[in-house]
C-alpha cells in the first residue's frame, strides 16, 4: 500500500501529475465533488494546526467524503498512554485514509508500518512535511510557470522548518536549481539535509546571514517562522525570533516576479505592509494546499494495490545495537519499536537512524542500548 510519509516517496512524474489533476480540480471542481463519496478521512493531529488541518478535511468535503478525527493529543487516548501504533491500528477500523501530524520524528512511519490504511504525514516534528511542500509547488507551478530554472532563497528557521527540508528534497531533482540559505548560524539547515540531499545530488547552495545580499537574484523568497515549540531553551528562542523581518524597504532590489511564499502562520517575519505587494503569495498558497490536497486524497484512496511496488529495502541495516538519541525521534517513546539505522552512505560509512535520519556517531548522539 503506497503512503505519503516522505516527498521523495513520489517521483518527479508523479508529483506533475498531482499537480495536473490539482489545476483541472481548481478549473472544474465539480467534476470531482462525488470522487469520494461515502469515504472517510480522518485526521488526527497530536500537535496544533490550522491550515493544513483545515484544508485536508476541507479537500475531503469537496470530493464528497466524511472527515472524523482529533485536533489535539490530550483529547485522545494518547494522554492515557497509548502508542502511535495501537491508535492506529483502531483508527483504520473507521476511517479510509489517515493524515497525522505528530511532534515526533519518524511517528508517521511507525504509523504506516502499522496501518491497513493509506497514512499522509502532515507534518512530523521538525523532520519533514510533504504535503505543504506538494502545497508550495503548486504554488510555484502556478505563479512562476516552471519548477526549473529557480534561484530560491530559504529565510528563517532552517534548522526546525520541516516544510524548507521536504521543499529543499523536492526542489532539488529539478534542472538549474540554486539555494540561497538565509539563517543565524544557530538556525542553519540540518547536517542530514546538506548531505544527503544537496551534497548528494551536487545542488548549488550558499549559507548566509545577510536577508538583504541576495535579494537581487532571487526567483523565490520563502520565508519561515522561528519554530518556537522545537526550542529546549526559551532565552535561545527569545534571542532568535526576530531575526529576520522582511518588509518593503528590505525588498527594494528584489525581482519584480519574485515570488514571496511563507508556509504560515506568520509570526513576525514578514511585516504587514508586504501583504498588499502582488509579490506577496502566501495567502493565495494557502488555496493552492486545499487543491493538492485533494488530488493527493485522489489518488491514495483509489490506488490499485496490484500496481503498487512496495519498498524493498536493501540497504545494510544496524538493528538494537544502539538506539538514537535525539530527543525528538519517536523511539524515545514508542516502546515496541526496534532501534533501525540503515547505511546511506557506503563511502564514507554513514548510517542513519531509519526514522528521523539523525546520523550515528557514538560520543554524544548515541549511546549502547
Ligand atoms: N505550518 C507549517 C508547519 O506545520 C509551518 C510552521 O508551523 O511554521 O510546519
Amino acid at each position: 500500500m503506497r503512503h505519503l510519509i516522505d516527498i521523495k516517496e513520489l517521483t518527479v512524474e508523479e508529483i506533475e501529475e498531482l499537480i495536473k489533476v490539482a489545476k483541472d480540480i481548481m478549473q472544474f471542481p465539480e467534476k470531482y465533488s462525488e470522487k469520494c463519496k461515502h469515504k472517510k478521512l480522518a485526521t488526527l493531529f497530536f500537535e496544533p494546526s490550522t491550515r493544513t488541518r483545515l484544508s485536508f478535511e476541507a479537500a475531503m468535503m469537496e470530493l464528497g467524503g466524511n472527515v472524523l478525527g482529533f485536533s489535539e493529543a490530550k483529547s485522545s487516548s494518547t494522554s492515557k498512554g497509548e502508542s502511535v501504533s495501537d491508535t492506529i491500528r483502531t483508527v483504520g477500523c473507521y476511517a479510509d485514509i489517515i493524515a497525522m501530524r505528530h511532534p515526533k520524528e519518524g511517528a508517521p512511519l511507525v504509523a504506516s508500518l502499522k496501518s491497513t490504511v493509506p497514512i499522509i504525514n502532515a507534518g512530523d516534528g521538525g523532520h519533514n512535511h510533504p504535503t505543504q511542500t506538494l502545497t508550495d509547488l503548486l504554488t510555484i507551478s502556478c505563479e512562476k510557470g516552471r519548477l526549473d530554472n529557480l534561484t530560491i532563497g530559504l529565510c528563517g528557521d532552517l534548522k526546525f522548518g520541516r516544510t524548507v527540508h521536504s521543499l529543499i528534497t523536492a526542489m532539488s531533482r529539478h534542472k538549474n536549481i540554486k539555494f540561497v540559505l538565509i539563517s543565524p548560524d544557530e538556525l542553519k539547515i540540518p547536517e542530514y539535509v546538506k548531505e544527503e540531499i544537496l551534497e548528494k545530488n551536487k545542488i548549488e547552495y550558499i549559507e548566509t546571514n545577510d536577508l538583504e545580499k541576495y535579494m537581487d537574484e532571487l526567483d523565490i523568497l520563502y520565508m519561515t517562522r522561528v519554530q518556537r515549540e522545537r526550542f529546549l531553551d526559551e532565552e535561545e528562542y527569545l534571542r532568535l525570533k526576530d531575526s529576520y523581518i522582511l518588509n518593503n524597504l528590505k525588498l527594494k532590489n528584489a525581482k519584480n516576479d519574485l515570488c514571496i511564499m511563507h508556509p504560515l502562520p506568520r509570526v513576525n517575519e514578514i511585516s504587514t505592509e508586504v501583504d498588499s505587494d502582488l509579490r506577496a503569495a502566501y495567502f493565495r498558497q494557502v488555496k493552492y494546499g486545499k487543491y493538492i490536497r485533494m488530488a493527493l486524497i485522489l489518488k491514495l484512496v483509489n490506488q490499485n494495490n496490484e500496481n503498487n511496488v512496495e519498498k524493498n529495502n536493501t540497504k545494510k541495516e544496524i538493528i538494537n545495537e544502539m538506539k538514537c538519541k535525539n530527543p525528538s525521534c519517536i523511539t524515545t517513546i514508542e516502546q515496541e519499536l526496534d532501534h533501525v539505522f540503515i547505511l546511506t552512505d557506503e563511502e564514507k560509512n554513514i548510517y542513519r537512524c531509519k526514522y528521523c535520519e539523525h546520523i550515528y556517531k557514538e560520543e554524544n548522539w548515541w549511546k549502547s542500548i
